[in-house]
């Protein structure tokens, strides 16, 4: 069951969990494009139903919202150290089925490869989500591919529909708020989308001797090694740390970690002087193979969401779901 609500409803709704959540959601961030005229969508704190991008693809992913792109773990000083403060309010995530999908991915990393990443747990734990209805496919996704056009566990959901709002709700708190508001309740469900423009398909044969094919070769001149792929992926989770000193005496600062992207040089330097993966190419094919090929024998499902935002923001029109329609072919070449 839900309701159906016009925006001033909604906004009165909003107004009671802004006591007590900080909500994130897509926004406008007007002339924030990368032209100068351009506007920018993006994840960050709304407070009014306005404020919410629904009719486009955000450009990022809501992975900002739970793992900044630069948090300070602690501070330290000679002979202590202190941890960072993080918000004592809840918080509620507005974002589309493939990017719950990818939530389950950053979860994957942070919280069940090994011990539990503190600092990941610490914000996590306090967030809820609302899941975005897609009433149609944007440019570029092939979420219907990667298996993650649906899924049930949110919060609420909310589709926008003309002037209206509709929204199906699960939680008991929130639902007691919307009907204290006099909306009536109604069937409704989040939609979804059943077909996209772009389809991928990953071989059944698949193997890491794909590695060898020539299918790479072409990445070493079409890619400038910018990062951007990796930085707008809901599920790139790979950071660098660094110390900040405010001293001259080096010993009072502060640590940091700060998204990396496996695309950029340096990623692959280690102690010694060593370098890995220098060529463009070998690191297309270490990303690609990750997403649709190694994560899997581990967890059972690939680690690509289909959410098409390294397509999109390519500056090269590199296309990802190109170069995983490519592999079958790779893999015949490495089968002769
Ligand atoms: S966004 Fe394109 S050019 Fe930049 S690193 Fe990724 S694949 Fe290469
Ligand atoms: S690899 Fe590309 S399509 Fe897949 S989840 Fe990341 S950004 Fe989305």
């Amino acid at each position: 069951m839900g309701y159906v609500a016009k925006n001033d409803i909604l906004d009165l709704f909003i107004a009671q969990l802004t006591k007590q959540y900080l909500i994130f959601a897509p926004k406008r961030f007007k002339n924030g494009g990368i032209y100068s005229d351009t506007d920018c969508i993006r994840y960050g704190e709304v407070t009014s139903i306005d404020q919410i991008v629904f009719d486009e693809k955000s450009e990022y992913s809501f992975k900002e919202t739970v793992l900044p792109v630069i948090q300070t773990l602690f501070f330290f000083t000679e002979g202590s150290t202190k941890e960072a403060d993080i918000t004592q309010k809840e918080i509620i995530v507005f974002l589309r089925s493939c990017d719950l999908h990818g939530m389950k991915r950053l979860d994957d990393m942070y919280l069940h490869n090994g011990p539990a990443d503190y600092y990941y747990q610490q914000i996590r734990s306090k967030v809820k989500f609302v899941l975005i209805g897609c009433e149609h496919s944007f440019e570029n996704c092939f979420c219907v591919s990667m298996g993650t056009n649906r899924c049930e566990n949110y919060e609420m959901s909310i589709d926008k529909s003309g002037e209206n709002y509709r929204i199906n709700c699960k939680n008991k708190d929130w639902k007691k708020q919307l009907s204290d508001l006099n909306l009536a309740e109604e069937p409704v469900a989040p939609s979804y989308v059943t077909e996209n423009l772009i389809q991928v398909s990953i071989p059944g044969n698949l193997e890491f001797t794909v590695a060898q094919s020539k299918i790479w070769d072409e990445y070493d001149s079409r890619c400038i090694n910018c990062g951007r792929c990796n930085f707008v992926c809901p599920t790139c989770t790979c950071f660098s740390m660094q110390d900040m000193y405010y001293s001259d005496n080096g010993k009072v600062g502060e640590r940091r970690r700060v998204w990396a992207s496996c695309m950029v040089d340096g990623f692959t330097d280690v102690a010694g002087g060593g370098s890995y993966r220098k060529k463009n190419g070998q690191r297309m094919r270490f990303k690609v193979l990750h997403k649709v090929y190694d994560y899997k024998k581990r967890n059972g499902y690939h680690m690509c969401v289909g959410c098409g935002r390294c397509d999109d923001i390519c500056p090269e029109y590199i296309s990802f779901s190109n170069c995983i329609n490519k592999l079958s072919e790779g893999m015949k070449e490495v089968s002769k």
